[in-house]
């Protein structure tokens, strides 16, 4: 099957609002003046009015205007539309019912400088926020400051630090290395080293897991203040050896922090402070329904066992019998880490994702994510290459192995998706798998989508064999074929300047 090429219709076509414009197109009618004209000469100085006849402002009509916006609206991929399986990121649908909660008039018109007592309800709803945090990790300490899960995860290092700056005084100067596998995601070593950290490098196993004889071996060397673990980690897989693990790093003096960004695997199942994890970062922004992509803004909470709880960034939301307010008074925190107490936008949403599930719901959302994960896993591994032979938990990877073969890589199969009608998969990461492809469906996808999205694997994987130049071209259904990203992302025009032309026409 090939795909012929078309003129592109008007959608795949439209030109910019800019060169849509035609002098004198209006799109709008306003009312007769019912007072009287006032004399500009009077309130503006004439020094700071403009004097050109706003030149190059587009002039167009109400149907111009909608269909030029709904037209480009269909250029972009998005959840309405169908599945976005992009490995550790999560991309749920979120209800509209958390959108609808989140504008509550109540909350969102509410002053960050609001006194406390006028602002008992969203302190209250915080502070329930954070007690429902706690209990799903099985960690006691919750701050909702931090903004993106690698801010959380530098809050929790700093906790680390803190805290063994406290117990340790002088001597945790020499306690300054940080753990961390070779499957982490990039953030880990950037928030490591932030804090500073200085990083060594973990081995993993063939099976995908952390090496605990490389674990131990590090440990030996001493100096050490913490591991970084993804729990499961970015090959998906459980690390069924995480309260060994975290044993190994007590034991040498150390404290264990979890990346949570793969909580969706967990949530409402098992606790990480139940398994000897003392800090984690929780994504809002990922298991808890706040809308994900387009740079934010996130929320990445930070939970924590009671001994590392003092040093938790100011202000904590207190409650003092039936009041809330924010405590300042924290000798011992790290301090500040975000303007006032971060995304409240975020916690609304997350909070009523919780309510609206339940304890039942939550663990049903989990066990969901993971079944069609496994399911994908286990309808695809004919086709492509799966490093890791363990059942996958929330997210499978595979990598191009077979297709590799035919000159087909990573990049040339997601590129082809797109002609499928899918977003693509993350690819080339965690970047201990050769080719990586990380499909990650959520819980939010049904049958009919995954085995959609199966055959559209499967006739990819075909297409590499008969056709694979079909494959190495695409996507061929897009306004714009294969770009050249680098330059895209290095030389992008952001900017329309009006060529003298289409001036002096509609001039
Ligand atoms: C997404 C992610 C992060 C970083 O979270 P941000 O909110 O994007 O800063 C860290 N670790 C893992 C494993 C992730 O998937």
């Amino acid at each position: 099957m090939s795909i012929k090429k078309v003129t592109p219709h008007p959608s795949q076509n439209e030109a910019l609002i800019f060169e849509r414009s035609q002098t004198g197109r209006v799109g709008y009618r306003l009312p007769k003046l019912d007072v009287e004209e006032t004399n500009l000469d009077e309130i503006l100085p004439a020094e700071l009015r403009r004097t050109d006849d706003l030149e190059g402002v587009p002039e167009v009509s109400e149907v111009d205007v909608i269909r030029h916006f709904t037209r480009i609206s269909t250029w972009n991929y998005s959840i309405d539309l169908g599945m976005y399986p992009l490995g550790s990121c999560t991309m749920k649908y979120n209800s509209r019912l958390n959108e609808k909660v989140a504008r509550t008039a109540g909350l969102v018109d509410l002053h960050p400088l609001a006194p406390a007592e006028e602002a008992q309800g969203a302190l209250e709803l915080i502070y329930r926020l954070q007690e429902d945090l706690a209990e799903i990790t099985g960690l006691p300490g919750v701050s909702l400051q931090p903004a993106a899960g690698a801010q959380g995860e530098m809050t929790g290092v700093l906790l680390i630090r803190a805290f063994l700056d406290k117990r340790d005084g002088e001597a945790s100067h020499e306690r300054r290395v940080m753990l961390i596998p070779d499957s982490a995601h990039g953030t880990n070593p950037a928030s490591a080293a932030l804090a500073g950290f200085t990083v060594k490098t973990i081995h993993s196993t063939a099976e995908g897991l952390t090496d605990l004889d490389h674990l131990r071996q590090l440990c030996a060397e001493g100096g050490v203040a913490g591991l970084m673990l993804t729990n499961p980690n970015t090959v998906g897989i459980f690390e069924k050896n995480i309260r060994e693990i975290c044993e190994i790093v007590h034991e040498a003096g150390g404290l264990v922090y979890m990346d949570g960004a793969n909580m969706n695997a967990l949530v409402g199942v098992a606790r990480p402070g139940d398994m000897g994890v003392d800090v984690i970062h929780l994504n809002l922004h990922k298991t808890f329904s706040t809308p994900h992509g387009g740079g934010g803004p996130g929320c990445g909470p930070c939970c924590c066992s009671a001994a590392l709880e003092p040093f938790l960034p100011v202000p904590r939301v207190v409650r003092d019998g039936d009041t809330f307010r924010l405590d300042a008074d924290r000798p011992d925190s790290i301090g500040r880490v975000k303007a006032f107490y971060g995304n409240f936008g975020m916690m609304i949403r997350a909070f009523a994702y919780i309510l609206t599930h339940g304890a039942e719901g939550l663990r049903e959302a989990t066990e969901t994510a993971v079944l069609n994960a496994r399911y994908l896993a286990h309808k695809l591994e004919d086709d492509f290459d799966k490093p890791f032979h363990s059942d996958c938990m929330h997210e499978v990877v595979f990598s191009h192995k077979k297709q590799a073969a035919t000159g087909v890589h990573t990049l040339d199969i997601a590129k082809r998706l797109i002609d499928y009608g899918f977003h693509p998969m993350t690819i080339y990461f965690p970047l201990i798998v050769e080719g990586a492809m990380l499909i990650e469906p959520t819980e939010s996808v049904g049958r009919a989508d995954l085995d959609a999205f199966v055959e559209a694997m499967k006739d990819i994987n075909r297409e590499a064999e008969t056709d694979p130049e079909l494959v190495i071209g695409a996507p061929h259904s897009t306004r714009i074929g294969r770009l050249d990203e680098a330059a895209a992302a290095r030389k992008p025009i952001l900017r329309w300047k009006p060529d003298q032309d289409t001036l002096t026409k509609t001039a």
